[in-house]
């Protein structure tokens, strides 16, 4: 599956533990990116639920088993499918009301392993049709009865048994299946069609003005169960043919190409069109597709592949798929090209839908996606929509070789899908936009990312043993950032230490060797560890296998200490030292680790650490200042490093004289890496502090925007405003901001399209923008001022997206309330997009004049004015807001009962949130909890004191921590 896009399935499993940076770095991007989410709560797609246990499922549990208690298990071997004869009815005409259902039968020709009398398969949801058993079938050595193929005779069914709880339904037969022999399971059944995005589901959308429906499919993980019985575990593979009836005025896609279209009559006369496709592959259940729409399509051939993207017919007239069109067949080639395995398929239909889960799904030929994953408005020229377009449609692509033609075992092995077709989005993608920096961008999306997060007990690794994965709920767990970015950083690193050359060389070897069928991890080492056997360029230290089980068996990743005066390297797992460090693995903490290194400026041949610590003579350093080293170049390693004092000293040195000489991908890291030791105790924030002195020679965004993130995060600047640190921070930072500031805001005010295939610029010039007019700059004021005039005088002319949010904040901020309800009116103007709306949301809490906010919040309470979910956003805006936190908290205990009633606990929540970060003193405590007393229940009030207890002492820490800052500031602020 896509691994962005607002997936509901795609869930970060250690989200809360994020620190606030990576958040508000992924929100950044997020917002920068997709521009397309709906402007308040309630307005975005729900989460998926899970499928509730179904009363029509056609009986309950099985006598015994306690209601409500999942009894998932993994299907016995008995019986192993080869083919599918799948037929699907969906009973859907055009302008029809619901609720809808479909019908369908599925023939299944199964292999019989081991005698049995009884049929076990998944089946979710489904009502049953009947159900027959035939065979066992003739095989070829057997003496041919008649001229038509026998089908086998009838295996008597004593009853059909369905364990909702389980997702199976057994089949009890009077006879006995053989060994050997082959017999057809038939089934009849007919399933709900609802418009939940899970399963074949219906969804509704407006096309040219008309309201119509389509229906789709997401199978992945289990929900082919809930579309016909199948054996539903992805090293079930078989070939399917499938057919679908349909209204005729819809066109009905599935993996394979349609064959034939046929009509029929329904038992009331009435006509519907049968589509039949051709048998498919070998293939998992999880990558069978169903679309049955009324979309349009373009279309062009690659090397013999037809490539179709559907869209609706509007967005197809109006060119938005002609992008994805474009790349789409380059990056097949390019896949083709690298991996030097072919395709299988004649065809390639990719699907826009208006409604989807998942960012996107890769079913074999049948991709379908988000219509933001899809689609490129030719009005936007933002490259960061093209660069996110080229990055989801990469990674479906590569599932089409990881994933689709060679399948993991179990749901364990994941990452074998996700973490290596999350690494191939990149090199497909920076093949299409060749102006995108891959390991520039690689870092700053995958490996960051990632590192923020893999790092506390009880994350658990890459690849888990296969007993420990069951039932739905801990499957879809793991569609997370460790399958999808762990995997494909440790992927990164895996091809850095073999060399791409043999890295591709043990890929075609292991996808050659596994087509149509599955692997697991350790069949992807024993194909590396061939290739390495087969060579003597690259001699590793260890097996592939000890290698990388030490990166994908355990959890976390190591930080290294360098000590360059004795030369010794150690590591241990990078965990946070003021919490209590359990060690959890069997691996006592230590990773076989690459090191690939600089001294001096030239590059060093790779070295390895395999133990806890080692001593390495060529590190040692001598007197001179000039004699510096750097680990982990280019992101080699999937790790930190902790340098001395020494070799921190002459690293400042270097980059205050000559920050190129570090290459900028290690310049972000080495910056990632010292805030992250200071957030967990490693080294002093005074360390960090010293590298960022030449910052003002620093002239790469993403590398600015990592700084600016730890220094100035958004959700504390209204901490940093206090009169200690703010005045040294100004001074300190727009010293070292103005050069890059001003190279910008000339392009910002003559020729904005010049950054145009700038894409930091595009997602992160607004960080540098907003820091620099937080900070007062005046000359980002006046761009601000002038900018928010130009659209006032004449509302045709739009403010830069680059800089629209501080632009219009700033406008309001240093205007009076004409700024103000221009803001106003241009939210209320029907033109107004939905990321233009939620800036104005934003941006009418950014005034200064406490009786428009006050005005503001007054309004949110209004029924007419706003849609009823905008008021606790409005509310949280204005309370993170200098002047407004105050006046916000007075307007929530003041209108409580009817803030409450309207909206219940939910909003308190989220403004206690905010307010918990303005809490430093026992009077604050009491003063908030006043007010539980008279809102909260008994239990409710425990965990909120408990919570504000909490943020007092993270405020008092902060607060520590920033009067070391100020004191450094002080010493080095003229500096
Ligand atoms: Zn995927």
């Amino acid at each position: 599956m896509g691994a962005r896009g607002g997936s509901g399935l795609y869930v970060g499993r250690r989200a809360a533990a994020l620190v606030a940076a990576v958040l508000l770095a992924l929100l950044a991007a997020l917002l920068a990116l997709a521009a397309l989410y709906g402007r308040c709560r309630g307005e975005e797609a729900p989460p998926a639920p899970p499928s509730p246990p179904d009363g029509t499922a056609g009986g309950a549990g099985v006598p015994g088993d306690p209601p409500g208690v999942p009894s998932w298990r993994r299907l016995p071997r008995h019986l192993l499918p080869l083919h599918y004869d799948l037929e699907l009815w969906p009973r859907v005409r055009p302008g029809q009301a619901g609720p809808f259902s479909f019908v369908g039968q599925v023939n299944i020709t199964v292999r019989c392993r081991q005698d049995t009398r009884a049929a076990v398969l998944h089946s979710a949801g489904l009502r049953s049709r009947g159900a027959a058993v035939r065979g066992p079938l003739p095989e070829p050595g057997d003496a041919v009865r008649g001229p038509l193929p026998d089908p086998g005779a009838a295996v008597e069914v004593a009853g059909l048994r369905q364990e909702a709880a389980g997702e199976v339904a057994v089949l009890e037969l009077r006879g006995r299946l053989r060994a050997g022999r082959r017999y057809v399971l038939q089934f009849g059944f007919q399933g709900r069609l609802e418009e939940d995005l899970d399963g074949l589901f219906l969804t509704r959308y407006t096309d040219q003005g008309r309201s119509s429906v389509l229906i789709a499919s997401q199978l992945e993980p289990t929900y082919a169960r809930t579309v016909y019985p199948c054996f539903d575990e992805p090293a079930m593979k078989a070939t399917f043919n499938i057919r679908i009836i349909h209204d005729p005025s819809y066109v009905a896609l599935s993996n394979m190409p349609a064959i034939d279209t046929s009509e029929m009559r329904d038992e009331n006369g009435s006509l519907w069109t049968v589509t039949t496709f051709n048998t498919s592959l070998k293939m998992s259940t999880y990558i069978t597709a169903f679309v049955i729409c009324d979309f349009d399509y373009v279309t062009r051939t690659e090397r013999g592949n037809e490539i179709r993207i559907w869209a609706r017919k509007e967005a197809v007239k109006n060119g938005y798929v002609d992008y994805a069109l474009n790349i789409t067949g380059p990056i097949f080639s390019f896949l083709e090209d690298l991996l030097n395995i072919s395709y299988p398929l004649p065809k390639t239909d990719l699907v826009a839908l208006p409604d989807f889960g998942a960012g996107a799904m890769e079913n074999w030929g049948l991709m379908t996606f988000q219509e933001s994953s899809l689609m490129y408005l030719p009005s936007d020229k933002f490259t960061s929509r093209k660069a996110m377009i080229a990055i989801i449609v990469s990674h479906e692509l590569g599932h089409q070789w990881f994933g689709n033609l060679v399948t993991m075992n179990w749901w364990n092995d994941l990452w074998l899908n996700e973490g290596l077709a999350s690494y191939f989005e990149y090199l497909g993608a920076t093949f299409v936009q060749p102006k995108l920096s891959l390991d520039k961008i690689f870092y700053d999306h995958v490996v960051q990312p990632v590192l923020r997060e893999d790092n506390e007990v009880g994350v658990r690794s890459l690849s888990e043993n296969e007993d420990k994965i069951k039932g739905s709920f801990s499957l879809i767990s793991l569609f997370d950032s460790i399958t999808y970015n762990k995997g494909a950083s440790i992927t990164w690193m895996l091809s850095g230490f073999l060399t791409e050359k043999l890295f591709i060389k043990a890929l075609n070897s292991y996808l050659k060797e596994f087509s149509f069928s599955n692997a697991n991890q350790d069949d992807l080492w024993t194909h590396i560890q061939m290739v390495v056997d087969a060579q003597d360029e690259v001699q590793l230290p260890a097996s592939v296998k000890k290698i990388m089980d030490s990166w994908t068996c355990q959890n976390g990743f190591p930080v290294l200490t360098l000590n360059i005066t004795t030369g010794t390297i150690s590591q241990e797992q990078f965990l946070n030292k003021k919490n209590e460090n359990t060690s959890t693995d069997s691996y006592n903490n230590t990773w076989i680790v690459p090191i690939s290194w600089m001294r001096n400026g030239s590059s060093k041949p790779l070295i390895w650490l395999d133990k806890s610590s080692n001593f390495f003579p060529e590190m040692q350093v001598s007197e001179s200042e000039y004699d510096w080293i750097l680990l982990n170049v280019n992101l080699s390693g999937y790790y930190r490093v902790n340098y001395d004092q020494l070799n921190l000293k002459r690293l400042v040195h270097l980059l205050e004289n000559d920050p190129k000489a570090i290459p900028a991908v290690s310049r972000f890291q080495l910056l990632d890496d010292v805030f992250a030791l200071t957030q967990f105790g490693y080294i002093q924030i005074e360390t960090a502090l010293e590298l960022t002195k030449y910052l003002a020679r620093e002239d790469e965004l993403f590398i600015w925007n990592v700084v600016l993130l730890n220094l100035v995060p958004e959700n504390l600047e209204s901490t940093l405003k206090n009169y200690e640190v703010y005045p040294l921070l100004k001074k300190y930072l727009l010293k070292r901001m103005l050069p890059i500031y001003h190279y910008y805001a000339g392009f910002i005010r003559q020729n904005v399209d010049a950054l145009e295939p700038d894409y930091f610029a595009q997602v992160y010039l607004e960080k540098l923008f907003a820091t620099a007019c937080w900070l007062g700059l005046q000359d980002c004021l006046d761009l601000s001022s002038e900018l928010y005039t130009k659209w006032m005088d004449n509302t045709q002319y739009k403010i830069p997206f680059l800089i629209r949010r501080t632009v219009s904040c700033y406008g309001v901020a240093l205007g009076s309330d004409k700024e103000w309800n221009f803001a106003w009116e241009m939210y209320n103007h029907t033109d107004s997009t939905k990321e233009d709306k939620d800036i104005l949301l934003s941006a009418m809490s950014c005034a200064k004049e406490s009786w428009l906010l006050h005005r503001y919040l007054q309004y949110g309470l209004s029924d007419t004015l706003f849609s009823s979910n905008c008021t606790s956003i409005i509310i949280s805006y204005v309370v993170t807001k200098d002047i407004g936190h105050r006046i916000a908290w007075d307007f929530v205990t003041e209108n409580w009962p009817l803030l409450s009633e309207r909206y219940g606990k939910e909003l308190l929540h989220d403004v206690l949130k905010v307010m918990g970060r303005f809490v430093n003193t026992d009077v604050q405590i009491q003063e908030l909890q006043v007010f539980y007393n008279t809102t909260l229940e008994e239990d409710e009030r425990v965990t909120a004191t408990l919570l504000l207890e909490f943020s007092k002492i993270e405020n008092m820490e902060r607060r520590q921590l920033l009067t070391k800052v100020a004191d450094w500031l002080h010493k080095n602020v003229d500096d």
